[in-house]
């Protein structure tokens, strides 16, 4: 049976459309070029929903009109038609109709006016221009259908909110009015969705380049298919920092690092990936390698702070999206060629969420006291992290702020060497992490046999044990934690030998 409401283009298809039309066109025709979502991806929808959800919270009571297929949306068509009518108070997941387009909004608001107050809500801190494509399409679809907003607002994370008991909703969200913007953009709107269904009609793929909007807004799911091995990295798209440098190269016919032209205005380090590709030399600044190692007082700390970063926070004192130490890891060496020791903390995941506990971050802090000595240098890997969240919990625990900013003036770091290209080596490629110099300058250390083995998976795994979804064995799990961390320190320091000896 023929669907009541058959839709060409949703909110997503429009914004996919927007940023390319061959993107949309593969999207509706041809599915099989799109990867399989990931985990990382997942994660984030998920998290999308459980925000849209808590953002019910402000706007209490309404009705929810979520359709029950993805591809039938006639029960909530229909059911919106009736709500409307009745200027239900506030309504979650209404769908708009009109000319093939379909749109569902988070959340409606009639206020006390009768006006309609529209809300998207987002799980971001930010605003990214796409919000308001997105809003705009709804506003279109909406206005046609007979119901257009007075107000359209965006609703979103307020990073200046720091929990203290039980999260307070309306402080948690920012409401940001965009009628104005929105507005603005129908007239391109009409024109798009006229463009883009002509595509979808037509049923040919549109001819469209490889250009800067494969990745803006998103990177965009058929990369691999449009770009194929123009990704890999001795071509020009993996030139360090390279920007409009790429673009510039590409349109002069320059795929590969190794033609760049030599008089090709490059950056240091720029020219130490190219001159890499083109002889395979490895680039070593002896004398600045010296300096930095110089700068350093024994003994020396190695150190590395793993974090959890909740949108919605769990811990007293902490913010959405504050990066909140749960572990650390810390290699202690006395002196060139001396003692080595090695400390390490990882809080009780139960102590996230039990108010009657130790809080977890004044626990870390009175280990730390323990570990560090008062002399000698703290080496950390992209130094500014490790700052970052010391200098927070400087503000938050004030009784111990002279300890840990003492912590941060001691603080050097490693990254500087390889982010200068003072030591760099063709293995690199456009890098500088430390996942990709361990193996270049310590190929017998390796995070490749770890079931833990990088920081985003230790965030999630961490993150997960706090909010009760962890599904494995908790025990090894901590243990595969504490492996992660203390070999993120070991490598910092077999790195520092190798600098050493140059
Ligand atoms: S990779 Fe680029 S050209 Fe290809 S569909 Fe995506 S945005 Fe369009």
């Amino acid at each position: 049976m023929p669907l009541k409401y058959p839709h060409q283009l949703s909110k997503s298809r429009f914004v996919s459309g927007a940023q390319c039309a061959k993107k949309l066109y593969f999207e509706r025709y041809r599915k099989e070029l799109k990867p399989a979502i990931t985990p990382r991806q997942q994660a984030i929808f998920d998290q999308g929903n459980l925000i849209g959800k808590m953002a019910h919270g402000c706007f209490p009571n309404g009705i929810d009109l979520s359709s029950q297929t993805h591809f039938d949306y006639t029960d909530a068509i229909d059911n919106t038609i009736v709500e409307m009518q009745n200027k239900t108070s506030v309504l979650y997941e209404a769908a708009f109709y009109h000319d093939e387009v379909l749109s569902v909004l988070d959340i409606l608001e009639h206020d006390a006016n009768g006006d309609i107050h529209a809300i998207e809500v987002k799980s971001s801190s930010k605003m990214y221009d796409y919000y308001i494509t997105d809003a705009a399409l709804q506003y279109w679809v909406m206005e046609n259908a007979g119901h257009a907003p007075k107000r359209f607002s965006l609703m979103h994370i307020n990073i200046s909110y720091v929990k203290n008991g039980a999260i307070d909703m309306n402080e948690l969200f920012t409401l940001t009015d965009i009628t104005a913007e929105v507005i603005k953009k129908q007239a391109w709107v009409t024109k798009k969705i006229q463009a883009l269904k002509q595509i979808l009609q037509t049923g040919l793929e549109p001819t469209q380049a490889i250009g800067a909007h494969c990745s803006k807004p998103f990177d965009c799911d058929f990369k691999s298919h449009c770009w194929g091995n123009l990704l890999d990295k001795d071509k020009v798209f993996n030139l360090y920092n390279g920007r409009k440098k790429i673009w510039a190269l590409y349109d002069s016919g320059i795929v590969n690092l190794a033609d760049v032209p030599n008089d090709f205005e490059l950056s240091h380090r720029q020219s130490c990936q190219v001159n890499g590709q083109k002889t395979g030399a490895t680039h070593v600044d002896r004398k600045r390698i010296h300096q930095f190692l110089n700068t350093a007082a024994y003994p020396l700390y190695f150190f590395d702070f793993e974090t959890v970063n909740f949108v919605v926070p769990v811990l007293d004192g902490t913010s959405p999206f504050e990066q909140v130490g749960f572990q650390y890891s810390l290699h202690i060496l006395s002196s060139i060629g001396g003692k080595l020791a090695h400390k390490e903390f990882l809080a009780q995941e139960a102590d996230f969420t039990n108010p009657h506990t130790l809080n977890p971050r004044q626990a870390m802090i009175n280990q730390m006291k323990h570990d560090f000595g008062t002399t000698g240098s703290i080496v950390a890997y992209g130094a500014s992290f490790e700052k970052g969240v010391i200098e927070r919990l400087a503000e938050d625990f004030p009784a111990d702020s002279v300890f840990l900013r003492g912590l941060n003036n001691r603080m050097i770091d490693l990254l500087t060497v390889f982010e200068n290209a003072w030591y760099y080596t063709p293995q690199l490629g456009k890098s500088a992490s430390i996942k990709d110099v361990l193996p270049a300058l310590v190929p017998t250390l390796s995070y490749a046999s770890l079931p833990i083995n990088n920081g985003d998976l230790a965030n999630k795994t961490f993150m997960s044990m706090i909010d009760g979804s962890f599904k494995g064995d908790v025990n090894e799990t901590r243990n595969n934690l504490l492996a992660y961390c203390k070999l993120d320190t070991l490598a910092m320091l077999e790195i520092w030998k190798v600098l050493c000896a140059i």
